[in-house]
């Protein structure tokens, strides 16, 4: 038996048969919506805290790397092997049980495994909202979520996942296990470990146990779609949304003509919401205990009156508002634009740079490339455009491609932002943030990576080069 014959024996000693995948199984967990990782050694599904920490210390121990994987949900290559070295890929997928819901402090503490959409649910019975939610709703584990602070549609209410966050619990890159579950809102005894992990993409520990602060539910919930007359004057409108919504205001998202029509063919169950074609459309959604219809009509009334939008829908049945927030989650480009090569940024920009950075790209892209379309959906309120750009799958997309991301990314920098907004850097971005950090903000990144993992075995290749 070799090295990995016996490293292998002892693993599964530890994780049992339930726990280990092996063979043709395991390429289920290594492709993800960007294509397929490298090979592992095998899966590891631990049960509990105690079989992550045996595996992980084995792994330190024999030197293989471990990739941490949640729902495979990401969109960044972030969860599967990308070096060829032995690797095992540790699902957390088993470990998914909600472990105590405390109404009085109005937190829940879950283990990491936990799809977003089962916690949604259990919470909703308790008339507690926990946050974060995104179109992935139905894959994406809690444990992902915090490990990419994921951003998604609630942010102007909520905050990010990372302000969710109110205790972890982490097996380090040795197998220790560190008891950072605590549930206070106030703790100045030192630095805030429990940020470092979120948004470390698994490159830092693995958390196995996390203690979320809740919401209450609001018992109102409705939405308008609006189109815009003045695109440019998108700032007016979401100020007015502010004003007069106030905290109600729970999301603001911009919607291409072309995202429209893409879903609309897609999927002809789906309804066209308002009649009036424009290049852009919003959609906004406010919440409350009391029925919002006259904010939304205020706010609607305001944007007809000050000609900003020219038609608009307020949803006036669960069936519509589910049909306007549909529209919303198929606009995910990867379903329309396959026969072109895509070329993507999770855009951030300071929220009243949106318009004007989206037309600078425009021109950008086309000055490159005449044939090549730009397309872009946008969480408005949080400045976070998913941006993307098709290029003719000649034999010269690959230098075409090459210059455009050259020239997106300068600009998105000269517009003060960053190409990395919610989705992290996993090893689809990794050369390119590299590009966008100064030396000294880069240092101090490879120097927390080198503290946490001293031999960089947690999901090597992802979020920091070495
Ligand atoms: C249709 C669709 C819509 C989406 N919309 C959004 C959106 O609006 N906003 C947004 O932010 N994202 C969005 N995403 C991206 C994705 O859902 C998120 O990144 C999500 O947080 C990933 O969770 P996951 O459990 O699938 O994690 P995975 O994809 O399995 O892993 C993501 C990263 O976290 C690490 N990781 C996972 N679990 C752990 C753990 N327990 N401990 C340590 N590290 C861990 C992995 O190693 C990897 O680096 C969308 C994806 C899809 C497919």
């Amino acid at each position: 038996m070799n090295d990995h014959g016996q490293f292998i024996g002892k693993a599964k000693e530890i994780l049992g048969a339930k726990g280990m995948i092996n063979g043709p199984e395991a390429l289920d967990f290594l492709t993800d919506i960007t294509g397929r990782g490298l090979q592992c050694l095998f899966v590891a599904r631990p049960a509990n805290t105690e079989e992550v920490s045996r595996i992980v210390t084995l792994c330190h121990s024999e030197g293989v790397a471990i990739v941490p994987q949640g729902g495979n949900s990401n969109v960044c290559h972030m969860a599967v092997p990308t070096q060829d070295r032995p690797t095992i890929l540790m699902s957390l997928s088993r470990m998914n049980r909600i472990l105590e819901i405390n109404p009085e402090r109005g937190t829940v503490t879950v283990e990491a495994g936990c799809i977003m959409q089962t916690l949604q649910e259990a919470m909703a019975e308790h008339k507690l909202v926990f946050a974060p939610d995104w179109g992935a709703r139905g894959t994406a584990t809690v444990g992902g979520a915090v490990a990419t602070n994921g951003g998604g549609l609630n942010v102007l209410r909520y905050g990010t996942t990372r302000d969710q966050v109110l205790g972890v619990e982490v097996v380090l890159a040795d197998g220790r296990i560190w008891d950072g579950l605590r549930a206070l809102i106030k703790d100045n005894s030192g630095y805030d470990l429990k940020h470092l992990f979120i948004g470390s993409e698994g490159t830092l520990g693995i958390i196995t146990k996390l203690t979320f602060r809740l919401h209450t539910a609001q018992a109102h919930s409705r939405s308008i779609f609006a189109s815009l007359a003045e695109p440019s004057r998108l700032m007016e409108f979401l100020a007015a949304a502010r004003a007069i919504g106030g905290e109600r205001l729970t999301a603001f998202e911009l919607l291409p003509d072309l995202g429209v029509e893409m879903v609309l063919k897609r999927y002809p169950d789906l309804k066209r919401p308002c009649e009036t074609r424009s290049d852009w459309y919003v959609l906004v959604r406010m919440s409350d205990n009391l029925d919002v219809e006259e904010k939304l009509t205020a706010l609607y009334e305001a944007g007809f009156e000050s000609g900003i939008i020219d038609d608009a829908v307020m949803a006036s049945s669960e069936a519509q508002e589910k049909n306007l927030w549909e529209i919303r989650e198929q606009m995910i480009p990867h379903q329309y634009f396959g026969a072109y090569k895509m070329l993507k940024w999770d855009v951030s920009v300071p929220v009243d740079q949106i318009m004007p950075f989206l037309a600078a790209a425009e021109t950008a892209i086309a000055d490159i490339d005449a044939r090549a379309f730009s397309y872009a959906v946008g969480h408005v309120g949080d400045g976070n455009i998913h941006l993307s750009a098709y290029v003719e799958k000649t034999e010269a997309a690959e230098p075409i491609a090459n210059r455009i991301y050259a020239r997106i990314d300068a600009l998105v920098w000269d517009y003060g932002g960053s190409i990395v907004a919610e989705h992290g850097v996993g090893s689809l971005y990794l050369d390119r943030v590299r590009e966008q950090k100064g030396p000294l903000e880069y240092e101090l990144l490879q120097r927390l990576k080198t503290c946490f993992d001293p031999n960089g075995l947690l999901n090597p290749g992802k979020l920091v080069k070495n």
